[in-house]
């Protein structure tokens, strides 16, 4: 009886996510800080409605830009998750599920994903109390689940392991799917052993200097989920994954001044945000030729990229500021190239 009520539950919700878009895009803008505020930077963002925003440069404002969501700077890191915990929910339902942020080094993704301590925390660490709970709540039904962790980084379209030493992960594509030699899994048994994780990944994550921000990151972070769900009464099983993706730096090159080491990291973080991009992208258009294995991020995202039984969505972030319009269009751009190929989503584009 319970069972099938919760079937037709689990039906329901996925439905009315699928209603959604296997793909869809996000924006968050955050606020501008002190030191911004101090030399008299100001916001050039404006949001003319809900989950809609423009530009306003003077004299010459930008068309209007809508996605399915925008979180403007009066979000909190709770009131974000609260919106998009609906979406990681599938993945206790047997979805691959991907969540990516991305933007320019010091729009916030990273404040986003991992956050700080507290009310700051990110998706990443607030994903771990509320799988935990809603698994909870599916186990009272007879469902049992397990929970293994992972999380790697992409530097240089090298991997690897952020609980392991950093020690180089092998990819390997063997027919549609890659296997990830070398990584370690860490089974998550208890919520809060999530945060000494994290803590190691913390420590293991690259940084460099750039002139736009004194320490940016120049890798792709990656915090996987393998769950396995199993019904106590019939045995039956299923396994999904949840990727959170803190993406590098979007920013080009060319406008950071890098040279050497620097410039060959701009060049592979370009290369992988462009084939993610046209990965979406041709997705969306149901292409069969999809260039997931042109780099490894895409290898790594394919089973999560809106395939099959897979749920993708990007948060694209802004930094407000004046200064870095050039940067904040350009993911906006990038942003509305997602939604525009949206099945039944009216997205203005002009002027951009
Ligand atoms: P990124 O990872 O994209 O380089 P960060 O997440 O490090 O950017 O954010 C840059 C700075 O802005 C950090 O000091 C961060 O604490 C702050 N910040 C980002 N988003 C927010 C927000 N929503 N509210 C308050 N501060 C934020
Ligand atoms: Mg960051």
């Amino acid at each position: 009886q319970l069972d099938e009520k919760e079937a037709a539950m689990r039906k329901l919700h996925n439905d009315v996510v699928d209603l959604r878009g296997q793909i869809r895009v996000a924006v968050r803008v955050r606020p501008m800080l002190k030191t911004e505020e101090e030399v008299s930077s100001a916001s050039i963002i404006e949001y003319p409605s809900t989950n809609a925003i423009s530009f306003n440069q003077g004299a010459k404002p930008s068309g209007t830009f809508t996605f399915e969501k925008v979180f403007t700077p009066v979000f909190s890191q709770q009131s974000v998750f609260a919106n998009i915990e609906d979406f990681i929910l599938s993945a206790l339902h047997g979805y691959n599920v991907g969540l990516i942020a991305f933007g320019q080094t010091g729009s916030g993704k990273t404040h986003t994903m991992r956050g700080g301590e507290a009310e700051d925390e990110g998706i990443i660490p607030r994903t771990a109390s509320y799988l935990f709970n809603e698994s909870k709540k599916l186990e009272a039904t007879g469902w049992k689940f397990e929970f293994s962790l992972s999380f790697m980084e992409i530097y240089n379209n090298e991997a690897f392991d952020l609980l392991n030493n950093h020690s180089i992960v092998k990819l390997r594509l063997i027919n549609h799917t890659v296997s990830l030699d070398g990584l370690t899994e860490h089974p998550l048994t208890k919520q809060s052993d999530m945060a000494g994780l994290l803590n190691v990944a913390d420590r293991n994550r690259k940084t460099a200097a750039t002139k736009c921000n004194e320490y940016s990151s120049r890798s792709h972070a990656i915090y996987m989920w393998k769950i396995k769900a199993q019904q106590r009464s019939t045995g039956i099983s299923t396994s999904s994954v949840l990727k959170l993706v803190d993406l590098a730096g979007s920013e080009r090159a060319k406008e950071s001044g890098v040279v050497g080491q620097q410039f060959k990291e701009m060049t592979n973080i370009n290369q992988s945000l462009s084939v993610l991009q046209k990965c979406i992208n041709m997705q969306k258009a149901k292409s069969t030729h999809v260039p997931y294995r042109d780099t490894k991020l895409t290898q790594v995202l394919m089973d999560c990229l809106g395939r099959g039984n897979s749920k993708t969505m990007v948060v694209v972030n802004i930094n407000p500021c004046n200064e870095q319009a050039v940067e904040s269009k350009r993911s906006i751009e990038f942003a509305a190239k997602m939604r525009e190929t949206h099945i039944g989503s009216a997205v203005q584009q002009r002027d951009l």
